[in-house]
């Protein structure tokens, strides 16, 4: 009988068996778990010895199936040890929902051909295929170009020289709903599409391609950030494009950047990792800049296409009449441009109609009961939402305190209320309102995307759902409804996500022949960011913004950690996160900031609070979390969630 160590993908961590099956470590087995059987991953764990023999449960039996590789284990250790969550979430990020099942008639994946299409490089983008095809392990490079500038078919380049190796490759992209743009460009290089991984596929889908990639037959998987955990078998390249985008970092569950652990899973590889951006994070800027990571530069657009110009639109000078958010300037583009037959794209961040409702008579504002936040009017379905929780209530005919009919006015645009405004100025356009609302399946942005392309539609108005990399050619102005949006609160990276998403936008903007103009409306026309916008200087915004993160010792050159408790009950919850304030040990260049209130006080019906933690970025931040919170009981009605590197907080 030997002891072994079995993981279940749970949020716990291994557990001690006996057996005296041939074991070895990966392999999946059935071991009693609790009052039932479940199926586990033998873990390399070393056995203290200490737990008596007699006492451990035997394992079961021992699947067939070939064992999890040996990288993806050391990965998953690698992340719960970085993340400080528990070993079993992580592995069940790593595997898939009908493990033990397989299917009768699996699906094939065609492999690419790497020579399917050959493409005319300009000088610049010749320059960084053979710098990256020089590479030959672990290395990262950022893949630093304008919108527009042929950053794809660089990539791709590398692709098929790691395919011609018979390697395999991951490309995680932000948003997989949209990627029908992508995927055709694949197709159109490859001749074949590649194995997608999102949580749209089915169960059979997934286990089919998961075991495609465990076996090697998926040369190229494409997919949103969870594709990491996948079994590869002989990852020879990681691409991820948008690396700057904040869908990589994934708020539930397990916390943690995919992109840095892209990173980590790459030097397990020993392979190349190249990060695509026209907007790269400061992070990944600063590394680049420090000379810790290969900076390809695509300075042109490709094929000559210029840069819109760009114009601040002061909206402090009030204009008369009825048009509340479209200012005369905007007003006039866009009339010049439905004259030439040419397209608009109108941006405002916020779906539905208005972000609050107020009552006239008695001055009460509509707030979520499950959270504190206003309730945002949608007109098109005819309710109220919460867009924190997913409240909704059909919009009252009276106010809800005083009982006074028609009382309730909507303050502030949302998408639908542009929409409205467009439609009074311009009853002949010919418009679509662009947001998650709209768009639910892969199927309704490839609709839209061809309604656009045929020229069926003049005004775009939508969310940062329009903000990536698109090609629409004959699309000449772009119109930032709200510039200023998004600067307001003290969110670390406010100003860096504004300034990236913004850039992107107006990025949209006359990409081939025609010249574009993009109009940055704005009650904060002095604002740095707002000016680095207009002027498109980018150095100008990211070198101030190195300056202010370095004087205050924060990402990249501190480090962060957030302790959250939440709770129903206000005051149990508030009471422990004191305690665990007052239980932080002290140690040299460590700080404690909080605990605060969370700018959503309660969220779902929980009270929030947090306690930031900033440390020097050589400190050994998980360290001093163990020692502090290890042991520490925390009453059952209470939840206390760890964020290593966190990125937003609301
Ligand atoms: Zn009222
Ligand atoms: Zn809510």
């Amino acid at each position: 009988m030997q002891r072994v160590f079995v993981l279940f993908p749970v949020a716990l961590g291994a557990y001690e068996y006996l057996t005296d099956l041939p074991v070895q470590v990966g392999q999946f087995v059935s071991a009693p778990f609790g009052k039932k059987k479940a199926l586990g991953v033998v873990w390399p764990q070393k056995s203290t010895e200490d737990y008596p023999e007699e006492k451990l449960k035997k394992i079961i039996s021992v699947l067939p199936e070939p064992p999890l590789p040996e990288q993806t284990i050391h990965f998953v250790n690698w992340v719960a040890g970085y993340t400080l969550a528990p070993l079993g979430a992580v592995l069940k990020m790593a595997l898939n929902a009908e493990m033990g099942k397989v299917s009768k008639k699996p699906l094939v994946f065609m492999p690419p051909n790497p020579d399917h299409t050959q493409i005319d490089f300009s000088p610049a983008q010749l320059k960084a295929v053979k710098a990256m095809q020089a590479l030959k392990n672990f290395k990262v490079a950022l893949l630093d170009g304008v919108t527009g500038s042929g950053k794809t078919e660089v990539y791709f380049e590398e692709m098929a020289h790691v395919l011609a190796q018979k390697k395999q490759v991951l490309v995680l992209l932000p948003e997989i709903i949209l990627t029908t743009a992508w995927l055709k460009r694949f197709e159109s290089r490859f001749g074949v599409t590649p194995a997608l991984w999102h949580s749209a596929l089915t169960p059979k889908q997934r286990r089919d391609t998961w075991e495609a990639v465990r076996n090697g037959s998926a040369q190229v998987l494409v997919g949103a950030r969870s594709a990491l955990f996948l079994p590869f078998l002989n990852l020879g390249l990681i691409v991820v494009d948008e690396e700057h985008d904040p869908s990589f970092k994934q708020e539930e569950g397990v916390l943690y950047q995919a992109r840095d652990m892209a990173i980590v899973r790459a030097k397990l590889a020993d392979c190349p990792i190249v990060l695509a951006s026209a907007t790269p994070s400061l992070e990944t800027y600063t590394h680049a800049r420090e000379g810790r990571y290969l900076h390809l530069k695509l300075p042109e657009r490709y094929l000559g296409a210029q840069l819109p110009e760009t114009r601040i639109v002061d909206m402090r000078k009030k204009e008369k009449g009825p048009v509340l958010f479209i200012s005369k300037e905007l007003k006039e583009a866009l009339s010049d441009r439905l004259s030439r037959h040419e397209q608009s794209l109108l941006f405002l961040n916020r779906r539905g109609y208005a972000p609050l409702m107020l009552c006239r008579a008695c001055g009460n504002r509509l707030q979520c009961p499950y959270c504190s936040a206003w309730l945002v009017e949608h007109k098109g379905s005819h309710n109220l939402q919460c867009h924190h929780c997913g409240y909704t209530m059909p919009t009252p005919k009276e106010c809800p305190q005083c009982h006074e009919k028609d009382s309730l006015v909507a303050c502030g645009p949302g998408v639908e209320r542009i929409a409205e405004e467009v439609a009074t100025l311009f009853p002949e356009a010919r418009i679509a309102q662009i947001t998650s609302d709209t768009l639910t399946h892969p199927q309704d942005f490839l609709a839209l995307m061809q309604q656009i392309e045929q020229g069926d539609l003049d005004i775009l108005i939508g969310t940062q759902v329009l903000a990536k990399g698109h090609h629409f050619p004959n699309l000449t102005l772009v119109g930032v409804i709200d510039a200023d949006m998004g600067l307001a609160g003290g969110d670390l990276r406010a100003g860096e996500r504004t300034f990236q998403l913004l850039q992107q936008v107006m990025g949209r903007a006359g990409r081939e022949s025609k010249k574009g103009l993009a109009l940055l409306q704005s009650y904060n026309p002095e604002n740095l960011i707002i000016n680095a916008l207009s002027q498109n200087d980018r150095t100008a915004f990211l070198t101030e913004e190195m300056t202010t993160r370095k004087l205050l010792n924060m990402p990249p050159y501190g480090r962060l950690a957030s302790i959250i408790v939440s709770g129903r009950n206000q005051l149990a919850t508030w009471q422990t996160i004191q305690m665990l304030a007052k239980k932080a040990p002290l140690q040299k260049g460590i700080e404690l900031l909080g605990p605060v209130v969370a700018p959503i006080s309660k969220l779902r019906g929980k009270f929030r609070y947090r306690l930031l933690v900033k440390a020097p970025k050589e400190a050994r931040l998980q360290n001093y979390l163990h020692f502090w919170l290890d042991g520490i009981k925390i009453p059952a009605s209470v939840d206390m969630r760890i964020d290593i590197d966190p990125y937003s907080f609301f």
